[in-house]
């Protein structure tokens, strides 16, 4: 759904002028009105996601530049990357981690994201298509298998955390203060140190592969969408689950049609005489052309809608939007002799009388001396 956004500022109660600080309280007074956790307003999830998003954004000066010169249109759809929902996400601590920058032990619980981005052509953004991604990503060593040590030789035991794999650290936060015991940061957990590192990955226990990953761009993608494929980013090394696949979809614009919602619209010209006589024109749809009729005495603007030629609800597999044809009556702009003298005849029929050559209606001409004004202006 893509729903018109909100201003970043508005989202966090701040001024545009706001201080770092000050943003950062900002954030923290949202953050906690709608964290889940507290909150069970059906729309906290999403206010807090809208919470975050501000926050990432405008907590990142590059970003906030961007933001504050360009909108959301500045944003290019990632702003709100990593916040599809609480998935990745723990309890508190592991949001107080990501937020503000728990100060001790960087090390990530899981290999990095990867983002993406693929452009398809309407057609297949319509019906769905697989794509290929070649990624050059961290993986596990194949060696090793992750364990950074040569295969076969001694490993011994940490010092750190004398072989526990755990250490134990107080975090004071804004609730009070609470214990965390984590995976010791100098064995990252084995409460083994290595003796001889692999020689294949030199004791990193990853390696760098090229990969293929098809990806299924679903039917009904809308343009901006973002596909999160858990577990395909960057191996987070041994035990540890690897990152997520950020893939954006970006949809090409094409000749024929646009769409709005599930709809897809185009326009079609009908040549004066159908347009009042009547007829059939040919018209193309997503899935070859279709026989639409013309009504006589269409004006030039009538839409037509062609029941479910339009794009399948993502996610439904079926539901689909209509085709709306608007027609455009087409004035010939050249006639041959016959057709001058067939609408010559016509014209007599009509018994039009001809307007005045010196018309004199000065309401008329008021009414048009905008316009040229308006054409004056531009060139
Ligand atoms: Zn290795
Ligand atoms: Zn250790």
């Amino acid at each position: 759904m893509t729903t018109s956004k909100r201003d970043y500022y508005e989202v966090l109660g701040a001024a545009r002028d706001a201080t770092p600080e000050d943003l950062k309280k900002a954030f923290r007074k949202q953050a906690l009105k709608y964290h889940p956790d507290r909150n069970k307003a059906e729309d906290a999830n999403d206010r807090f996601k809208e919470v975050n998003e501000a926050y990432q954004v405008l907590s990142d000066p590059k970003r906030k530049a961007q933001y504050d010169q360009f909108g959301h249109e500045g944003m290019n759809g990632q702003a709100g990357r990593g916040f599809d929902g609480f998935e990745g996400f723990g309890g508190f601590g592991d949001i107080f981690d990501s937020f503000f920058g728990g100060s001790t032990g960087q090390q990530s619980n899981r290999g990095a994201d990867l983002e993406f981005q693929i452009n398809v052509s309407f057609r297949d953004a319509a019906f769905g298509v697989a794509r290929e991604l070649e990624l050059n990503r961290m993986e596990r060593c194949e060696r090793c298998d992750g364990n950074r040590s040569e295969p076969g030789t001694d490993v011994i035991e940490c010092s750190t955390c004398h072989g526990e794999g755990k250490v134990r650290r107080t975090q004071r936060t804004f609730f009070g203060q609470f214990e965390q015991v984590t995976a010791c940061p100098t064995c990252e957990g084995e409460g083994q140190q290595v003796k001889t590192a692999c020689s294949h990955c030199s004791g990193r226990g990853t390696e760098r592969n090229a990969r293929k990953i098809e990806v299924q761009i679903p039917a009904g993608v809308e343009h901006g969408t973002k596909l999160v494929i858990r577990g395909e980013g960057e191996s987070g090394g041994k035990g540890l689950p690897s990152g997520d696949l950020y893939v954006h979809i970006g949809v090409q614009r094409d000749q024929v049609f646009a769409r709005r919602g599930n709809d897809v619209l185009m326009t079609a010209e009908v040549n004066m005489a159908m347009a009042a006589l009547g007829g059939i024109i040919n018209v193309e749809t997503l899935e070859g052309s279709i026989d639409i009729d013309v009504e006589p005495g269409t004006q030039s603007g009538a839409v037509k809608r062609i029941r479910s030629a339009g794009i399948p609800q993502m996610g439904t597999g079926g539901r689909r939007g209509d085709q709306l044809v608007e027609l455009k009556v087409v004035i010939p702009k050249k006639l041959d002799d016959q057709q001058t003298a067939l609408l010559q005849e016509l014209a007599e029929s009509f018994g039009l009388e001809r307007v005045s050559e010196n018309s004199n209606d000065q309401g008329l001409f008021d009414r048009f001396k905008d316009a040229f004004r308006g054409e004056d202006s531009r060139a």
